[in-house]
C-alpha cells in the first residue's frame, strides 16, 4: 500500500484531502505542502501520514512539493487547532491557514529570521573620509563609521536611514548582511516594591508555573496588574521559558511594549494585524524556534508557537475584540485556555471588569481568583455622579452640570474626557417640515450625518451620499441634525472652549497605523485639554492629568434588547471611570441619563462592579442564559427573503428531535436588511455544552448539503457574543 498524506487545504470544506507524497522530500505532520487542486495548486498543511486513503489508490494525485525542511506547526498547535476547528465548526484547512501569518500561507520560502546588519564597504570608508556625500547619505556613512549596526539600531539613531541605505547600496558604499539574531541585553529599569496584594498574586501564580491552572486577576485599571505580569514574566524568563501576553487592541500595545522592554531588558516580539506581513512572519518564526521569549499581540497572536511555553496572559479578558466575528469565529481568550492546558502552563486572565463567563468559572471552582483592590499612587477612587438629563436645557446633548464640570477641570489646568460611543455628527437627519429622515436604501436604517465631509454615511454598510441641503421630500430647508456624535461634540466643545486643544479619537481620526498613539503624543501632560471619543478612549494609555470623565448618555445601554447590554454597560462605565484620576489627583466621573433611578446604575454606583456582576449572574442563572446555557447561532442572508426562509425551515427540519436542545426561530435578524441582503437566523440553546455540541456537528455537515443552501450565505457562530 502506498504512503498516503492527509492534507488540510484552505477551502471551505469540512474534510482534509488525500495525496501521494511528492517526488522528493520527507513529509512530516504540521509541514506546509503544495498540492494540485482543481486546475491550479494550493498550499496546505500535512495532518496525517500513512492515512488510509478515502479514495482508491490509483485515483490519488501526487503532491507537488514540500517547501520547508521541517514542520511549521508543532504537535501542540496541530492538536489545539484540530480541537478548535471541531469546537467552533470551521473547515479544518481554514483553521490551519488562519494560524499561519499571511506571508507563510503561500509558497514563498520562509523569510530569514536573522538580524539585518549594515556595514561600510571599502569604497564607503573612503567616501566617509573624503566627505564626498551630503545630507542623509553622509549621516548614514558617519553612523556606520565606527562599525556594523543592525537595522533596529539604525532606526533608533537615524529614523529615515532606509532611503539613504538604498542609495548608498546602489553606489556600492554600504553592504547589507544577515546575522543570527543576537541577544541585546538592554538596560533594565528596576521594579517597584510590590504591594501585599501584588505579592500574593505573584506568589500564587508562580507556585503554579509548570502546570495548567487558570487565574482571574481582578483589579481595576491602575491597580497594578501590569506590575504583576512583569514580575511573573521575569520568573518565566529566568526559567528559560516563553511568555505570551495578549491585549485586545493594538492601540494599547506601544506603551506596554516600551514598559516590558525597559523592565525585562529583552527583546519583545510584537504580533498584530497592523504589522507589515514580513515582520509578522519573522516574529512568528522566531517564537517557533524559541529565540523570541516575550511575545505581545492581539487576537491572532494566540496562534503563536510556544515550544518553551511558560505562561500565557490575557489582559482585559472581558473585551469583545477577542472574538473573531467572521470566517473562523474563535474566541482568543477561550483558545488561550485550551492552549495553556495542552502546554501545561498557568494562564492569567486580567481585568477590572471580568466577563460574567469568567466569574462563573471562578464560582464553579475552575479558575482561581486573585484581587488587587488598592490603586497604588491614587489618593482615592474617583467619585461617580449621575446627572439627570430630564427637564434640562441641553446643549448638543450636554447638560449645564457637565459643561460646568468641564470648565472647572480646565480651569485647574487639568484634562477632561467626554465619551460618546457614536462617530459622525448626528445619527439622524430629520426634516421639520414633513418628518422625512435620511435612511440607508440598503439597510433601512438612519444614515449618520458627517458634517465636515457633508456626507450621509451608513455605519452598517458604508453606503455614502452627499448630505442634502433641502428636504428631498417637501423641499423645506429646515433639516435638523438629531442626536450627537463625536464630531458634533467636538464642535460644540470647541465653540465653548475655543482656547483649549481638543482631541477627537474615533475610527475616523485614527484610520492609519499608529494614528492613535500620534494623537495622544500631541497631548501635553501639564496642559489643559479635552478628549472627545468613542470606545477607543475607554482603555489604555495612562493620562496622569485627566481628572474628569463624562459619559454623554448611558441610556442606549439601558434600553437594549441584547441580554449582554447590562454587562457591557457596567464594564464601560467602570472602564471610562478608570481613566479619571489615575495619578495623584482625585477624579470625577459623570453619567448623563434620563433614567437616574435605573437599578443597574444605582447598584453600580452604590456597590461597584463586583456586586453588580453577581446580580447579573444571578439573573442569567434564573432565566438560563449564558454562561448557564450554551448557544449557537445560525445566520443566513440572501438577496430574497424567500430564499432565507426556505433555507431556515430546511435547517430547522434537519435538527433531530432532542429534549436537551431548545430552538428559537426561524426569525428575522435584529437588522432584517443589511447592505441590500435579507437576513434571518435560528438560535440553538442547551443547558449542557455536550448536548449542544453533539447536535451541532452532524447538523453543520448536513446544512451544506441542503439544496436551499446554494441560494444563501450562511454561517454558524458557536458561543456568539452578540445575536446580530
Ligand atoms: P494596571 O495594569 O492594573 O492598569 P499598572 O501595573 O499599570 O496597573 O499600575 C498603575 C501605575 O501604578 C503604574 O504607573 C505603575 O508603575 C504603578 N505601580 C504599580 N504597582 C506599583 C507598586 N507596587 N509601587 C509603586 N507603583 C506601582
Ligand atoms: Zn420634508
Ligand atoms: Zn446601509
Amino acid at each position: 500500500m502506498p504512503v498516503v498524506l492527509r492534507v488540510a487545504l484552505p477551502v471551505p470544506l469540512p474534510h482534509p484531502f488525500d495525496y501521494l507524497p511528492p517526488a522528493s522530500g520527507t513529509a512530516s505532520v504540521g509541514a506546509r505542502i503544495v498540492v494540485p487542486f482543481g486546475r491550479g495548486h494550493l498550499v496546505g498543511v500535512v495532518v496525517a501520514i500513512n492515512a488510509e486513503a478515502t479514495v482508491a489508490g490509483h485515483r490519488l494525485k501526487q503532491a507537488l512539493r514540500l517547501p520547508d525542511p521541517a514542520a511549521l506547526l508543532d504537535a501542540e498547535l496541530m492538536q489545539t487547532l484540530a480541537w478548535a476547528a471541531d469546537y467552533w465548526l470551521c473547515a479544518v484547512g481554514e483553521v490551519y491557514a488562519n494560524a499561519l501569518p499571511l506571508a507563510l500561507r503561500g509558497t514563498r520560502p520562509l523569510p530569514s529570521i536573522g538580524e539585518e546588519y549594515w556595514t561600510l564597504s571599502n569604497a564607503g570608508r573612503s567616501a566617509l573620509d573624503t566627505g564626498s556625500r551630503r545630507g542623509g547619505s553622509r549621516a548614514l556613512l558617519a553612523v556606520l563609521g565606527s562599525g556594523a549596526l543592525s537595522a533596529r539600531e539604525l532606526t533608533i539613531r537615524l529614523p529615515a536611514w532606509r532611503a539613504a541605505a538604498r542609495r548608498l547600496a546602489a553606489a556600492g558604499l554600504v553592504e547589507r548582511s544577515e546575522q543570527p539574531a543576537l541577544h541585546h541585553p538592554l538596560p533594565a529599569t528596576s521594579a517597584p516594591i510590590l504591594s501585599d496584594e501584588q505579592d500574593h498574586a505573584v506568589a500564587a501564580i508562580s507556585a503554579s508555573l509548570g502546570q495548567y491552572q487558570p487565574f482571574l486577576l481582578d483589579g481595576v485599571t491602575g491597580s497594578g496588574k501590569t506590575e504583576v505580569y512583569l514580575a511573573l514574566i521575569e520568573q518565566v524568563l529566568a526559567r528559560g521559558q516563553q511568555a505570551l501576553l495578549l491585549v485586545p487592541e493594538i492601540g494599547l500595545a506601544p506603551q506596554t511594549v516600551a514598559r516590558l522592554r525597559a523592565r525585562l531588558g529583552v527583546r519583545v516580539e510584537v504580533l498584530h494585524s497592523n504589522l507589515a506581513e514580513g515582520d509578522r512572519a519573522r516574529a512568528w518564526l522566531r517564537a517557533r524556534v524559541g529565540t523570541a521569549s516575550v511575545i505581545l499581540g492581539t487576537r491572532s497572536a494566540v496562534f503563536t508557537p510556544l515550544p518553551h511555553a511558560g505562561l500565557i496572559i490575557v489582559d482585559e479578558e472581558h473585551d469583545s475584540a477577542y472574538k473573531q466575528q467572521d470566517g473562523f469565529r474563535y474566541h482568543a481568550r477561550d483558545l488561550a485556555l485550551v492552549r495553556a492546558r495542552a502546554l501545561g502552563v498557568p494562564v492569567v486572565l486580567g481585568s477590572g471588569t471580568p466577563s460574567l463567563e469568567s466569574l462563573a468559572n471562578v464560582e464553579a471552582g475552575r479558575y482561581r481568583s486573585l484581587h488587587l483592590r488598592a490603586r497604588p499612587g491614587a489618593l482615592r477612587p474617583p467619585q461617580v455622579q449621575i446627572i439627570d438629563m430630564r427637564a434640562q436645557r441641553l446643549q448638543h446633548g450636554m447638560s449645564p452640570a457637565l459643561l460646568t464640570a468641564v470648565a472647572d477641570t480646565l480651569g485647574r489646568g487639568e484634562q477632561a474626557l467626554v465619551f460618546r460611543n457614536r462617530r459622525g455628527y448626528a445619527p439622524v437627519l430629520l426634516c421639520h417640515g414633513c418628518g422625512w429622515h435620511a435612511d440607508c436604501p440598503r439597510c433601512e436604517h438612519p444614515l449618520t450625518l458627517h458634517a465636515h465631509a457633508q456626507q450621509l454615511v451608513c455605519h452598517h454598510c458604508d453606503f455614502h451620499r452627499r448630505a442634502p441641503t433641502v428636504c428631498p421630500n417637501c423641499g423645506s430647508a429646515e433639516l435638523a441634525a438629531q442626536g450627537q456624535g463625536t464630531e458634533r461634540l467636538e464642535e460644540a466643545l470647541h465653540n465653548r472652549f475655543p482656547q483649549v486643544p481638543i482631541l477627537r479619537v474615533d475610527r475616523e481620526t485614527t484610520q492609519h497605523r499608529d494614528a492613535f498613539a500620534q494623537l495622544l503624543a500631541t497631548l501635553r501632560d501639564d496642559q489643559p485639554a479635552i478628549l472627545v471619543g468613542t470606545q477607543m478612549l475607554a482603555k489604555g494609555h495612562d493620562l496622569p492629568n485627566l481628572t474628569l470623565a463624562a459619559i454623554v448618555s448611558v441610556d442606549e445601554g439601558l434600553h437594549s434588547v441584547d441580554f449582554r447590554a447590562s454587562e457591557r454597560l457596567a464594564q464601560l462605565v467602570v472602564q471610562v471611570a478608570g481613566r479619571a484620576g489615575r495619578a495623584r489627583k482625585p477624579g470625577l466621573v459623570l453619567l448623563q441619563t434620563h433614567q437616574p433611578q435605573h437599578p443597574l446604575l444605582r447598584n453600580l454606583l452604590a456597590q461597584g462592579y463586583a456586586a453588580t456582576a453577581r446580580e447579573l449572574l444571578a439573573e442569567r442563572r434564573a432565566i438560563q442564559l449564558p454562561p448557564y446555557s450554551y448557544q449557537a447561532l445560525l445566520r443566513v442572508d440572501a438577496a430574497q427573503r424567500a430564499h432565507v426562509d426556505t433555507f431556515l425551515s430546511a435547517a430547522r427540519a434537519a435538527l433531530p428531535a432532542n429534549d436537551n436542545l431548545q430552538v428559537a426561530g426561524p426569525m428575522a435578524a435584529p437588522m432584517p436588511l443589511r447592505a441590500g441582503r435579507q437576513r434571518g437566523q435560528l438560535l440553538l440553546e442547551a443547558t449542557q455544552r455536550s448536548a449542544l455540541h453533539a447536535a451541532l456537528r452532524p447538523w453543520w455537515l448536513e446544512l451544506r448539503t441542503l439544496p436551499s443552501a446554494r441560494r444563501v450565505r450562511w454561517s454558524l457562530d458557536v458561543d456568539p457574543i452578540d445575536l446580530y
